[in-house]
């Protein structure tokens, strides 16, 4: 059970350098005994389809349960398991434990559950990526539909083995989403030459789409986009009625924020999500 310890604000690592090495090397450490003991925990954010209210989808956001700090969030501790190499295992760690949540799901509620996984820039380019998640697929026997994973447009920014890696992560039939759509160096090319599924319109654009023109111009744009290239479009950040509903009258098809839900322990997913009825 995730208990909250008061204490996640500690600030662990900093990318810039005014961390000492030995705090450095202290906290890589910890990370690593945290995969020993176990401590890392996903917790799911619900994806609403907008236009049903039903809620199929779920984004896994990993959290590090810490016996010490209590439960630490991705930016405390992703930036050094990216610069260390420790992003590999962590990242296999989550591969596994959402095909299990998938398969469990599943069969729980008998329809299609799917979860999405974040997938970092060190990770994309590992070779073994793909079969690291075809080897998860095939473990839990899931549908590999189920499964998306989301990159950031930086992480597929031009080396040649982006198209590749895509092409085989699309061949394993998974689906493919960009995160953060619109924040990162983008190219329209990309999308026209990448396999992408599902666009994700970034939480900074959705701030304002109610109440400021730009980010309402560049929401629809971005929306009509994904409607008119068959991709699914899911909007990010979303915490006030008022932004829901420009959504939903603009046919983005999902919607994820505060709003709906907080990320949830897979217990409450089970309790609050999956036991009531669904909401409009
Ligand atoms: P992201 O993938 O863009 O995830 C969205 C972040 O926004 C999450 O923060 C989520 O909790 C938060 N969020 C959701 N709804 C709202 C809202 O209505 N308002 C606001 N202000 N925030 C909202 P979180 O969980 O702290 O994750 C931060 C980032 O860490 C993620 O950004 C993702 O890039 C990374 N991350 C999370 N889990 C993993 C993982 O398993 N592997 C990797 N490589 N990265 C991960
Ligand atoms: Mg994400
Ligand atoms: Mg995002
Ligand atoms: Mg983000």
């Amino acid at each position: 059970r995730v208990k909250e310890k008061g204490k996640a604000h500690y600030q662990f690592y900093r990318s810039d350098k005014t961390q000492s090495f030995a705090n450095i090397v202290s906290l890589e450490t910890q990370l690593r005994k945290a995969l020993e003991r176990d401590e890392f925990i996903l917790l799911y954010q619900p994806q609403v389809e907008l236009r049903s209210g039903k809620i199929k989808s779920f984004e896994a956001l990993i959290r590090w349960n810490s016996i010490e700090f209590g439960l630490v969030p991705p930016s405390e501790f992703i930036p050094l398991s990216e610069d260390t190499g420790l992003i590999i295992p962590i990242g296999n760690w989550v591969i596994e434990q959402a095909c299990m949540q998938i398969k469990e799901w599943n069969d729980l509620r008998g329809e299609e559950i799917t979860i999405a996984i974040n997938i970092s820039a060190k990770q994309f380019q590992q070779r073994t990526l793909v079969s690291t998640i075809k080897k998860a697929i095939q473990k839990f026997q899931i549908n590999p539909s189920l499964l998306e994973i989301e990159i950031t447009e930086g992480v597929m920014q031009d080396t040649a083995e982006t198209a590749p890696i895509l092409k085989s992560l699309k061949d394993l039939g998974i689906s493919i989403a960009i995160d953060d759509f619109g924040t990162g160096y983008s190219s329209l090319n990309y999308l026209k030459s990448f396999p992408i599924d599902v666009l994700k319109v970034d939480q900074s654009f959705i701030r304002g789409i109610h109440n400021n023109d730009k980010d309402a111009a560049i929401t629809t744009t971005i929306i009509h986009l994904a409607n008119s290239l068959g991709m699914t479009v899911v909007a990010e950040g979303i915490e006030e009625k008022a932004q829901a509903k420009f959504l939903l009258n603009t046919n983005c098809d999902k919607g994820q924020g505060y709003f709906y839900s907080k990320p949830l322990s897979k217990i409450d997913i089970e309790q609050t999500i999956f036991n009531r009825p669904t909401k409009s």
